[in-house]
């Protein structure tokens, strides 16, 4: 059953539907969950070992083997911090990132509808996802992204894997409504996380981090927030298997955004329950270069239940939290999934975050996503010719 998360309204399962037909908020599946735990031991560490818990037909699967990603426990840099830290490496998923999750579901609902098209806006990673798994499907894929403002190893997906790609003049926030228009007259299935399949796949990330601590919840979850989609799917994830009596406790759900485009973190310092959009969001962090995040009541809901938090941080700090991971930790990330690391480091010392605290980061996408940022870091090689006493030299001064 699908459910409005303001109204209440109910409307089938099979029903093409993106926003509440009675009040225009935002849906959501509603599942009982009705396994034993024990159910998933032994199956192969994909997200569909919980198939039991994600509502779509099984025999209809358009997967990749999306899932089960690395959870890396984090010393140097726990210790550098005074907390407990574990980093949940989403960028190891098919296509670089977590946007996997959500599309092997959304794809799986396409091909259970019929639908022959599918389509998204995007700031790159949807994107990028989107192409891959329409081409697993066999269907038509259409994607518009905000012109000039893609990172080079998200477009280079998105085209490489036959998307049609539409370059909008416009910012993401504009690009969506657009394509949300034409879905809406039935030209093709939206995939964007307005789709609330797409949120249960990836609430599958909030399963394994419970399952990855041997069945216990982090004391916080902090990761980036753009369009506010995962923050509320990992969300529902660790309140399903709380409920199911998986785990005892819940994380405190920990938003962050970038400086320039943090309408979640305005409204949660101010109390309120809806965004104000960002006019001009911007940020180098471009997978959250958003203004107008569709699924705010469900994120803003999400910190407020789970006594968590909001702040903002910004682009130089995402810069250098980005440099400090790859560096103490050999987890190459893009700069948005940074600003995991950026926000822990600033609410440690804010002292919002205990000492001792059991954290985990999410870090949602692939340093090769944007690869011109990371060279844009770093200082260029020597060049040198292969001489072996000119190289002793050169080794031996450093
Ligand atoms: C999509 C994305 C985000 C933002 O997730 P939302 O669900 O839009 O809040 C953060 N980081 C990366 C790498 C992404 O691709
Ligand atoms: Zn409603």
């Amino acid at each position: 059953m699908i459910r409005c998360v303001s109204c209440g309204a109910e409307y089938d399962d099979d029903e093409v539907i993106y926003t509440c037909e009675k009040c225009g908020s935002v849906l959501e599946l509603v599942s009982d969950i009705d396994v034993s735990k024990d159910i998933f031991d032994g199956r192969r560490d994909t997200l569909w070992k919980f198939k039991e818990c994600i509502p779509v037909d099984e025999s209809k699967i358009v997967s990749l083997d999306e899932g089960g990603t690395p959870f890396c426990k984090c010393d140097k840099l726990g210790d550098e911090l005074g907390v407990n830290l574990y980093v949940k490496v989403e960028g190891s998923n098919p296509t670089g990132s977590f946007k996997d999750r959500g599309m092997t579901v959304g794809m799986t609902k396409a091909m259970e509808l019929g639908v022959s098209t599918v389509g998204c806006a995007s700031t790159g990673n949807t994107s990028a996802s989107l192409a891959a798994y329409a081409a697993r499907a066999g269907l038509r894929c259409i994607v518009f992204l905000p012109s000039g403002k893609v990172a080079l190893g998200k477009l280079a997906q998105a085209m490489f894997h036959g998307a049609e790609v539409m370059s909008i003049n416009g910012n993401f926030d504009e690009a969506l409504e657009a394509m949300t228009a034409l879905a809406l007259e039935k030209h093709l299935y939206l995939l964007n996380s307005i789709n609330p399949y797409r949120l249960e796949g990836q609430k599958t990330i909030g399963y394994e981090i419970l399952r990855d601590l041997g069945w216990q919840s982090p004391d916080r979850i902090i990761l980036p927030v753009g369009n506010a989609g995962n923050i509320s799917a990992i969300w529902k994830g660790v309140s399903e298997f709380y409920n199911a009596g998986f785990v005892k406790d819940l994380p405190m759900m920990t938003g962050i955004q970038a400086e320039g485009a943090c309408p979640v973190t305005n409204a949660f310092k101010k109390g309120e329950r809806r965004v104000v959009p960002v006019e001009n969001p911007e940020t180098i962090a471009t997978a959250i270069r958003i203004g107008a995040p569709v699924s705010d009541i469900k994120a803003l809901n999400a910190i407020y239940d789970s006594n968590g938090y909001s702040e903002t941080v910004t682009d130089e700090e995402i810069l250098d939290a980005q440099k400090l991971l790859a560096r103490t930790e050999g987890i190459g990330v893009e700069p948005a999934s940074a600003a995991s690391i950026a926000g822990l480091k600033k609410l440690v010392d804010q002292g919002v975050i205990d000492k001792g605290e059991t954290i985990t980061c999410v870090v949602t996408g692939h340093l090769l996503k944007d690869p011109n940022t990371a060279i844009d870091a770093c200082t260029k090689p020597t060049e040198v010719d292969a001489d072996i006493d000119t190289l002793r030299k050169l080794l031996m001064n450093k």
